[in-house]
Order: C-alpha cells, then sequence, then structure tokens
C-alpha cells in the first residue's frame, strides 16, 4: 500500500494527509478481519506516533488512530 505514514512527521506519505488518512484506513479494515486486532495494530502506531506528535492533546490522538476502529 502507498498510503503509509512518514515516520519524521505521521503525514501520509502518498497523499501528505494526516495518517491515517483514507485510503489507509480502508486498506486496514479491508486487511485486518478482528476489530480487536485492527485496534491493537493502530494502538502500536498511536504509541509510535504519540513520540513524533507530543504537541498534540491525548484526545485528539485517540480520534485519529483509535475511535474509527470500532
Ligand atoms: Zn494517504
Amino acid at each position: 500500500m502507498d498510503h503509509q505514514p512518514d515516520p519524521s512527521t505521521y503525514n501520509c506519505l502518498s497523499c501528505a494527509k494526516e495518517w491515517p488518512c483514507d485510503p489507509a484506513r480502508e486498506h486496514l479494515k479491508a486487511t485486518t478481519s478482528d476489530p480487536v486486532q485492527l485496534a491493537m495494530r493502530l494502538w502500536d502506531e498511536l504509541e509510535d506516533a504519540a513520540h513524533v506528535l507530543a504537541n498534540e492533546p491525548p484526545s485528539v490522538l485517540f480520534e485519529r488512530f483509535l475511535k474509527w476502529t470500532w
């Protein structure tokens, strides 16, 4: 998939939107059958992203990375 996060900014490398962008979310949903697995996968991403996006409030990161998964 082209829509991967840039590790230094956590913007999408393909469309430059905040990752996970819509195509990335679609891809993650399509390739992860179990909602719990999906949330765990995004939780790992959130942990990495939290270092890069340290200025973002936790609630914003939560909505961006996890809320849409269920
Ligand atoms: Zn993208």
